[in-house]
């Protein structure tokens, strides 16, 4: 062989007889209440088919001396877990710290077998009885059948039910997995008076362990309680293979049928077709103390932390504390997101108020802006005619002078007034003649083109500004004007209809005139003159000196 071939086969005997995780195990004691036998099964089921190891734990299980306290050996550390009987919920009650993980036997395999020909508890008053001192269930049964035990002849426990069988005593006490193999193997008649007759319902074996064990180690103490149920379910699932198994490796003390007997018996203690491996409930566990207090061996129950609880056990403090965290990141995570809220909230508010006054303020302008404008035009209009106003004439007759003497055009200056507008007033009421002066207003505007200026200069007087015309075209549109105004009817609102005449003057820049004043002047004789020479016409400015010549003259009139 090769020494790597030799290196090789080393490790792999190394890897079966120590598991590669062997080291890093840790190290617990099972104490059993009796010597190796089927009660124990699923234990060693746990520890041969390794769930102990994967669970991290290096289990030695550890059977009973006779009249050894399995209690004490928990309770003072040589062991951290036991196998222990139902008076486990009395020694809680009297103060010490066991806590019961969980039970095996939902009901005590605890009986007397006595001799065939005695059948009632009461027939055992003056006979031999073989009892163990810790009998607690026995002792409860004849209490409750009120049978005093000091009636009995109870004498030391062989722990064999040869003494039954060789008539050397009347009574055992005994398991009824375990003893009454024995009595039945041997055909003998005997009775089996069980304490579940009298009401007394018992757990039998339960799994428990320490508080400082619970304290000290959480996760080994769940792990440990897992893995053992885990191991009854195989051990009561394959009873004939435990049995071989126990045999085999954990004590020949029983034959392989007293073991499959024993296993059949705690099928029907355990009845693990219906109630889950390890359940256990407070109320029982409550009849139990009761019965304790009925002997008068317990003066008060006290079950609180005597019953595991798998799910709460782990880690309390580091759990409050993630609690804590929790609670504390989450007001303080409520209370930022409520600020931001806030915070977003009045913003948008501020934005929404701002939007608004934005709003607001704009229609405001808007608002202002057409006042403005309103008042512009009121300002420079004439309200009943819609003409522009003496105001704005006289501004712009200036500016447009200005504008013709640098454009180098002429610029005519035309006004009109109506004839006998008096008479108008005095026939139709000043309201028709304010009809007749909307009317005109109305005309003017039509008549003009783009550039000319109409404007209602007072009363019934009106001056038109017409930029770049001069004769002929000038004298054509004056007569146009005239005849459109002659040709005008006037409906009253009282339903009168009458028409009009004007008379027109004319000037124009730069041959009449060369300022405003000389322009309006000339305008103004020219139809000074119309008026003069029969209304209804139109006259134009005379050139210098033919004009005074003529007035001097009298041919005007
Ligand atoms: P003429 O042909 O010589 O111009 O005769 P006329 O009656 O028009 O005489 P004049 O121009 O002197 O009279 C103008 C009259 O117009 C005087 C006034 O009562 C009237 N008037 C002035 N403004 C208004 C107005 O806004 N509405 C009305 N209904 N009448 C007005
Ligand atoms: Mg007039
Ligand atoms: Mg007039």
């Amino acid at each position: 062989m090769t020494s790597r071939g030799l290196l090789a086969r080393l490790l792999l005997l190394c890897g079966g007889v120590l598991p590669l995780q062997s080291w890093a195990l840790e190290q617990v004691t099972l104490q059993l209440k009796w010597r190796h036998q089927f009660q124990f099964a699923g234990y060693y089921a746990a520890l041969e088919q390794g769930y102990y190891r994967r669970a991290g734990l290096d289990v030695r299980i550890v059977e009973a001396e006779p009249d050894q306290d399995t209690v004490a050996q928990v309770l003072q550390g040589r062991a951290q877990y036991g196998v222990g009987h139902s008076n486990l919920v009395l020694l809680r009650s009297q103060g010490k710290p066991v806590v019961v993980l969980a039970v095996i036997l939902q009901h005590s395999p605890y009986v007397y077998i006595a001799r065939g020909d005695i059948d009632h508890v009461h027939e055992l008053v003056g006979k031999r009885v073989m009892q163990e001192q810790q009998g607690d269930e026995l002792f409860a049964y004849l209490h409750k059948e009120g049978v005093h035990p000091r009636r009995l002849q109870l004498v030391p426990h062989s722990f064999s039910a040869a003494d039954l069988l060789a008539g050397r005593v009347d009574a055992i006490s005994a398991y009824s997995t375990d003893e009454l193999f024995e009595v039945r193997a041997s055909g003998q008649p005997h009775t089996v008076l069980t304490p579940r007759s009298a009401g007394v319902d018992f757990y039998g074996d339960n799994l428990f362990t320490t508080e400082e064990e619970i304290r000290r180690h959480p996760q080994r103490v769940k792990a440990f309680r897992e893995a053992s149920l885990r191991g009854w379910q195989y051990a009561m699932a394959h009873p004939r293979e435990m049995a071989e198994a126990i045999h085999a490796r954990w004590g020949q003390r029983h034959s392989r049928e007293h073991l499959l007997f024993e296993a059949g018996e705690m099928q029907r203690l355990m009845q693990p077709e219906l109630v889950e491996i390890g359940h256990m409930n407070l109320g029982r566990w409550r009849h139990i103390a009761e019965t304790y207090q009925e002997l008068g061996m317990l003066d008060s129950a006290r079950l609180d932390g005597f019953l595991y609880d798998p799910e709460e056990r782990p880690d309390r403090t580091q759990l409050v504390a993630a609690l804590a965290l929790f609670v504390a990141a989450t007001v303080v995570l409520g209370l930022t997101v409520g600020h931001l809220r806030r915070l977003n909230r009045r913003l948008s508010q501020r934005e929404q108020a701002l939007r608004e006054a934005h709003a607001a303020l704009q229609a405001r302008v808007c608002e202002i802006e057409g006042l403005q404008s309103r008042l512009q035009e009121q300002a420079l209009r004439d309200p009943l005619t819609g003409l522009f106003n003496r105001r704005y004439m006289d501004e712009t007759l200036e500016h447009e002078l200005a504008r013709a003497r640098r454009g180098g055009y002429p610029l005519a200056l035309v006004m009109l007034d109506v004839d006998h507008f008096k008479r108008i007033n005095d026939t139709y009421g000043h309201a028709g003649g304010d009809e007749l002066l909307r009317h005109l207003g109305r005309l003017l505007r039509q008549l003009c083109r783009e550039g000319d200026i109409a404007c209602r200069y007072g009363g019934e007087e009106f001056l038109l500004l017409l930029p770049g015309l001069q004769e002929p075209a000038l004298r054509e549109r004056a007569e146009f004007w005239r005849c459109s105004v002659e040709a005008m009817v006037v409906t009253t609102h009282a339903g009168a209809a009458f028409s009009v005449t004007a008379s027109l003057g004319a000037a124009v820049f730069p041959r009449d005139a060369q300022d405003v004043r000389t322009l309006q002047r000339s305008a103004d004789r020219a139809l000074y003159r119309a008026k003069e020479k029969g209304r209804n016409r139109v006259e134009f400015a005379l050139a210098a000196g033919e004009d005074e010549s003529r007035e001097a003259s009298g041919v005007v009139g």
